[in-house]
């Protein structure tokens, strides 16, 4: 990473964790809740989604742990906001590929945008588990099989 990148990288995150965006519940009807749990790191995040037939119409969370954690889900909730599941889905496969450093190589056309700044995690195998966190509790919430946690630890 070079310098400009990892500058823009650092205010990226310290942005999301100080504002974080779509901070909040959700309750009612067609609300689904997963609470995430990283006890490696002492993250966690509540994932609050509403669907309206197959499409998040309402994608909000809380937590408390530390910035990536933080961040990672306050720019989940921008990019999922409005998609299907089975988009939601997908694009969290392509972002772990994207902090594993195991997915494809991505370019400035990839849909994932500042998302993708998240990729020098990559040299730090024990913050993919904080920028995952989130995202893991997504695809539980709007997967086949949903479950009300999930954690880091297997
Ligand atoms: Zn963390």
């Amino acid at each position: 990473m070079n310098e400009e990148l990892r500058e823009l990288y650092q205010s990226v995150i310290l942005d999301h964790s100080r504002k974080p965006r779509n901070y909040g519940e959700l309750h009612g009807e067609g609300c689904l809740h997963v609470h995430g749990d990283n006890p490696s790191c002492g993250d966690e995040i509540d994932v609050f989604v509403k669907l309206n037939s197959d499409r998040i119409s309402e994608l909000t969370f809380t937590g408390q742990g530390c910035a990536i954690s933080q961040a990672s889900a306050s720019m989940m909730t921008q990019k999922l906001k409005g998609r299907t599941r089975d988009e939601a889905v997908e694009l969290a496969a392509v972002f772990r590929g994207v902090v594993t450093g195991e997915g494809r190589k991505l370019d400035k056309e990839e849909p994932l945008g500042d998302l993708t700044l998240l990729e020098g995690v990559q040299q730090f195998p024990a913050r993919v588990k904080c920028a995952m966190l989130a995202w893991r509790a997504l695809e539980q919430a709007v997967g086949n099989t949903p479950d009300s946690s999930v954690t880091t630890e297997e």
